[in-house]
């Protein structure tokens, strides 16, 4: 399984337009930061996205990104939805439907504001070609020989999903993780978990409490995401250890 970290940044992505801190102004390519998502290779004919970022075209073109079979999504917040169109480049590659899982509630939000992906407005519309899935959350399941398993986690007061896929785990936008998903995380080789920043937010864990998930969780190696402008890349690993650090664009794990 071959993870590719497409987006690392928060809701505004790194550099926030305007802004002027030096984590901004960085000519560090670690510290640009696209609005979060992974590409997950399982073999040349299986792969798919978590989430579809609303930075996935430019991610798809600057990580070379040919195949998506389907996409498991977290939560309809603009930032991990907003890329959904550029999926027909992937049904024209493929030639056949993209299908989209998640819990009910959360298709049901993705088939309202995408409704023109059903309702084409006229003949020769460009709408991308996709298959709702639901699937219910804490039980898991089978895709083509990967074991997948949607993990309820508190994004705030929102009820969304992190996701599991064998030994890989990813948890974006959680600011609690429940003990029957913390459970269902035990053997996780790789997970990536975001980490907004030091200072607590009430919606994203930060640093400290990302860390503690790591630690309680133990995989070999984790990786924090879904960063803002707060934390320049290489200052900030250097104070983790090396097995817990902070992720960038483009970053590629072998499982
Ligand atoms: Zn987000
Ligand atoms: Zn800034
Ligand atoms: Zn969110």
């Amino acid at each position: 399984m071959r993870v590719t970290v497409l987006g690392t940044g928060t809701s505004f992505g790194v550099p926030m337009i305007g802004c002027e801190c030096p984590v901004c102004m960085s000519t560090d390519p670690r510290n640009v930061r696209t609005r979060s998502s992974v590409h997950v290779e399982v073999h040349v004919e299986l792969a798919f996205l978590v989430d579809t970022s609303i930075d996935l075209r430019q991610q798809s073109l600057e990580r070379g990104i040919r195949r998506v079979d389907a996409v498991f999504f977290t939560h309809t917040h603009s930032d991990h939805v907003n890329g959904l169109d550029e999926l027909r480049s992937f049904n024209w590659l493929q030639g056949g439907p993209v299908i989209l899982f998640s819990r009910r509630d959360i298709l049901d939000d993705i088939a309202m504001r995408f409704d023109h992906c059903f309702h084409p407005p006229q003949e020769g519309a460009g709408v991308p070609f996709i298959q709702l899935q639901p699937v219910e959350e804490g039980k898991p399941f089978d895709f083509r020989g990967v074991e997948v398993t949607p993990l309820p986690v508190k994004h705030g007061i929102l009820d969304i999903l992190g996701w599991r896929f064998d030994r890989f785990a990813y948890i974006t936008d959680a600011s609690h993780i429940p003990e029957a998903s913390m459970e269902m995380l035990q053997g996780v080789e790789v997970l990536i978990v975001n980490a907004l920043r030091r200072a607590p937010h009430p919606t994203h864990m930060n640093l400290e409490q990302a860390l503690s998930v790591v630690d309680r969780i133990g995989p070999r190696q984790a990786f924090f995401t879904h960063i803002c402008h707060e934390m320049e890349h290489t200052e900030t690993n250097a104070t983790l250890p090396p097995t817990a650090q902070l992720a960038h664009d483009g970053l590629v794990i072998e499982i």
